[in-house]
């Protein structure tokens, strides 16, 4: 067997790192962990962070051991990684389609509790036909539309049809609501954040209501994530929370954070990048391009290096804009806050954590590319 190309050993400093690599800062890290759960578990809120924000088997076990309840995945291949990493509760927080995929999902409820989307009574029924022939329970959460514009039933009776159409399956049990307002973590200000949560909070209050009318119980109202979950949690409404990113956060949130949005988060992951070139006195490209960075949310940011400006990425180059008398010959280390950390996490195939300036660990980030 040929040896990982890892782009660092335990014991490196900085300057040993291959680049582009994507790097945690590991205290930065843990504190942001104790952070959410002064925030979360330790009130009593049950916390299920997402992990499509990490794809890190290492970091969901740290954050199962201090009190999240499971995890939140996106796809059925990634939930198989965190499963076969040993994590025995997970939420998929999407709708499930086709046969080849329910039936990987429901071998995978064979082996750990699973929960699922549904919006959709066609979708309810193809489900239940596979959990009653693998005789295996599966939790189906129904995703209520609560203002994001993009999958769900309408609040209130809607939702009971598909509660009847959930009931009439032997092996599934409604297990809850997924009431989640992805649109609204990345408002700028915190009043149409505020707005958006409690419009979908009474929408998701509408429906259990409905349901209950209806004779169905509703234990779980689930949702939220970094940019909005205090809103959530003091809701009275929501009674499980779903951030991802607050492990990392990213130049998004920071720009939230800064103005309005003071959350006691601080930025723990970088793309550390190498000089390549420099071409003149007011240009420097650095090695981390398109394919080392994602910048749905914007270039990144440069951090440590006064004068310098990330302005242009291409596939493998990333240009800075220098100011003069800026210092950075071909070589040099340039650190880089990612716009946006999720799909920045899901291009690599580890994560170098830095310990202060030494290298302490090197985790797999085991379901990164896992798109099915
Ligand atoms: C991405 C996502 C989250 C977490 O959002 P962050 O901004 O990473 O905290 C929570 N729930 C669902 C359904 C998501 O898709």
């Amino acid at each position: 067997m040929t040896e990982p190309d890892l782009p660092a050993r335990r014991g490196d400093g900085i300057d040993q790192i291959d680049t582009p690599a994507l790097v945690l800062d590991a205290d930065a890290f843990e504190a942001n962990l104790q952070r959410m759960a002064q925030a979360t578990t330790r009130l009593g809120i049950r916390l299920r962070p997402h992990a499509k924000a990490h794809k890190c088997p290492e970091i969901a076990r740290r954050q199962i051991a201090l009190g999240a309840i499971g995890i939140c995945c996106q796809k059925v291949s990634e939930a198989e990684v965190f499963v076969n990493a040993g994590v025995e509760d997970v939420l998929v927080t999407n709708q499930i389609v086709g046969a080849r995929k329910i039936w990987r999902l429901v071998q995978l409820a064979r082996r750990a509790r699973v929960g699922v989307l549904a919006d959709e009574a066609g979708n309810v029924l193809a489900l239940g036909a596979e959990a009653l022939l693998q005789e295996t329970d599966l939790d189906v959460y129904i995703e209520i539309e609560v203002g994001m514009g993009r999958c769900g039933v309408a609040p209130g009776a809607p939702a009971v049809a598909l509660a009847c159409a959930i009931a009439a399956q032997p092996r599934l049990r409604l297990a809850g609501l997924h009431c989640y307002q992805g649109a609204a973590q990345h408002l700028r200000s915190a009043a149409e954040r505020s707005a958006a949560i409690a419009q979908a909070g009474q929408l998701a209050d509408e429906s259990r209501r409905a349901l209950e009318a209806a004779g169905f119980s509703i234990p779980v109202i689930t949702g939220a994530g970094t940019g909005t979950f205090p809103l959530e949690r003091d809701s009275g409404i929501y009674n499980e929370l779903q951030p991802g990113s607050y492990v990392f956060m990213d130049g998004d949130y920071a720009r939230n954070q800064a103005a309005n949005w003071d959350i006691g988060l601080a930025q723990s992951l970088y793309v550390l990048s190498s000089v390549m070139s420099r071409p003149n006195a007011s240009r420097a490209v650095v090695d981390a391009g398109l394919k080392a960075l994602s910048v749905d949310s914007g270039v990144p940011t440069v951090t440590g290096c006064r004068g310098a400006e990330y302005v242009r990425a291409s596939d493998e180059h990333g240009v800075l804009q220098l100011a003069p008398g800026t210092a950075l010959a071909a070589g040099a280390r340039v650190w880089l806050v990612p716009g946006h950390c999720d799909p920045t996490a899901n291009l690599y195939d580890w994560l170098v954590v830095l310990r202060g300036n030494v290298v302490e660990d090197i985790w797999p980030i085991a379901a990164r590319g896992m798109l099915r």
